[in-house]
């Protein structure tokens, strides 16, 4: 495994994983810190309802005890004037019935006299008689002292208007008789209950009362849609009619769906943060590795370039002192050799303590006009001997009527022979390079192009950094520095130009150096 993923592994563990872990952690918390919240709540909205649905069955239960009271301490010819005055007092109830516990002799008292009754508020006999199984249950809770109230809906089951509470009276009276309230339901809620729900629903909340089976509303404490109620309870009293309820503005559901959002976004952007750290150390560091990786290398590869040379120059002035050598022609074949790994050796000398320079941003351009053929022509006129002696053939094609570039010669012509000294390394059989100068519309350049083993296009970016080689195929036993390219790209920033490299692995390279025109009026040169 590779250091740098070795590296990237490492810190995955041991910052992201915590890290990510500690965010599920939050996320579920909040869950359930919400869930928590629900519960409480509705815990608070059920109680509130129950609270209701009490009362309203105290209401009828305390009315069914005075109906009780007169029933059992009335005269007889003075229960239907006493049964009136009690329904004077509560007009949601249309009126009261009593029978005996056969449910024969029904009397139906309403609050005018004469009153006729309504179809749906209808008590007969028979409609009393359908209730057996209620009345039963009734006489059974009052044998044991408990006077219930049974709600059984009459006439119009779908309006729900009707609504007969049915109990029994106290086993004290000489005949136990079965009684009730004919109810109106939506009068029940509007006047009895009004007050009560008004009370319980405060500043805080929001009650309505209304009728499950076609959904209409039939109280609420400020205006609702049913589907917003947040709890919703059957009323006991009422078959058919729900209470529900819910926070008045803004919901707890609301309130902690919001707070849980925001600290889920703030969690998710923590994490993108942590991520992006994560992966900038890891690539700076893995950068960094290389770094001294390459180093290493330029190390090795340096003391070997300095080497070479060295010992050839001994070998050959060693050989020469002991006059060992027989023709002329001989030594002046030794005299160039020693000639041309001094030039050698000096170039990477040169290379290296101008990246030194540049390293410590001491290096200083002396920028001056001149023609770029010129300093072409000059390398060429040291370095032509070089390219005959590695067996090169070189076509050189200057373009004539060129503008002058603003630059530093020594830099440019350095620049020039670390791309001529690659060609001459970098080729195999064919060994030829072509040296050309030209215009573009902005820019002047010189161009070397060779015959070479080329470069993939995954390193044409790379090899302009300081250090790095190619390390792959053909390169591996040509020794060099990795100063060359990195110095070269230093230069020609310093100067404002560009270098453009076309190259394919087999197919040789074309290094070009391109200039920017400073100034069009500029003098021109003749090439
Ligand atoms: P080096 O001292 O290794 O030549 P450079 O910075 O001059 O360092 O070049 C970097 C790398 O670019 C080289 O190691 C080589 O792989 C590649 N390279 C440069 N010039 C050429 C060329 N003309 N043909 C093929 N490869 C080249």
């Amino acid at each position: 495994m590779g250091k740098g993923r070795k590296i990237g592994i490492i810190f995955v563990l041991v910052a992201l994983l915590p890290a990510l872990f500690y965010s599920a952690y939050e996320v579920s918390s909040l869950s359930s810190t919400e869930e928590l919240i629900q519960s409480i709540y509705s815990k608070q909205l059920d109680v509130i309802l129950f609270s209701i649905n009490q009362y309203a069955l105290d209401v009828a239960q305390s009315w069914s005890g005075e109906v009780n009271t007169l029933l059992i301490t009335s005269q007889p010819s003075r229960v239907d004037s006493a049964t009136r005055i009690f329904l004077n007092k509560r007009t949601a109830v249309r009126g009261v019935f009593y029978t005996d516990s056969t449910g024969h002799s029904l009397s139906f008292v309403t609050r005018q006299k004469k009153e006729k009754t309504r179809g749906d508020e209808d008590i007969s006999v028979s409609s009393l008689q359908n209730q057996s199984a209620t009345i039963e249950k009734l006489l059974h809770y009052a044998s044991s002292g408990y006077r219930k109230i049974e709600p059984v809906i009459i006439g119009d089951s779908v309006s729900g208007q009707g609504l007969m509470l049915m109990f029994v009276t106290s086993s004290r009276f000489p005949e136990q008789k079965i009684a009730g309230f004919v109810i109106d339901a939506n009068s029940f809620v509007t006047e009895v209950l009004q007050a009560k729900i008004a009370q319980a629903a405060g500043e805080e909340f929001l009650l309505a009362v209304f009728d499950r089976r076609n959904q209409h509303i039939i109280l609420s404490t400020s205006p609702v849609e049913i589907t917003e109620l947040r709890e919703v309870k059957d009323l006991w009293l009422f078959p058919g009619y729900s209470i529900g309820i819910r926070l008045r503005g803004t919901s707890v559901e609301d309130v902690v769906r919001a707070r849980s959002e925001r600290n889920l976004i703030l969690i998710g952007v923590l994490d993108i943060l942590l991520i992006g750290a994560v992966w900038l150390v890891y690539r700076t560091l893995k950068k960094e590795m290389e770094l001294v990786r390459l180093k290493g290398d330029f190390v090795s590869n340096v003391s070997h370039e300095l080497r070479t040379p060295l010992s050839l120059i001994r070998m050959f002035t060693e050989t020469l002192s002991m006059k060992r050598v027989q023709t002329e022609e001989k030594k002046q074949e030794y005299y160039d050799t020693i000639l041309h790994e001094t030039e050698r050796l000096t170039r990477l000398i040169n290379n290296i303590l101008n990246f030194s320079r540049m390293e410590a941003g001491k290096k200083q351009y002396h920028v001056e006009s001149m023609a770029l053929n010129e300093v072409v022509t000059g390398v060429l006129k040291t370095y032509t001997s070089h390219l005959e002696h590695e067996g090169f053939t070189a076509s050189v094609q200057l373009a004539e009527n060129i503008p002058d570039i603003h630059a530093d010669r020594e830099a440019i012509a350095e620049a020039l022979i670390n791309i001529l000294d690659n060609a001459v390394k970098y080729s195999a059989a064919d060994k030829y390079v072509r040296i050309k100068t030209g215009q573009t519309d902005n820019t002047i350049y010189v161009e070397v192009e060779d015959h070479g083993i080329g470069i993939d296009k995954h390193h044409h970016k790379k090899i302009f950094e300081t250090f790095y080689r190619v390390s792959t195929g053909l390169t591996n036993n040509i020794k060099g520095s990795g100063l060359g390219l990195s110095l070269v790209s230093h230069i020609m920033n310093a100067h404002g130009g560009m270098i453009e490299l076309e190259s394919e692995p087999g197919k040789g390279s074309i290094f070009r150096l391109l200039f920017p025109i400073v100034n069009r009026s500029d003098s021109t040169h003749k090439g």
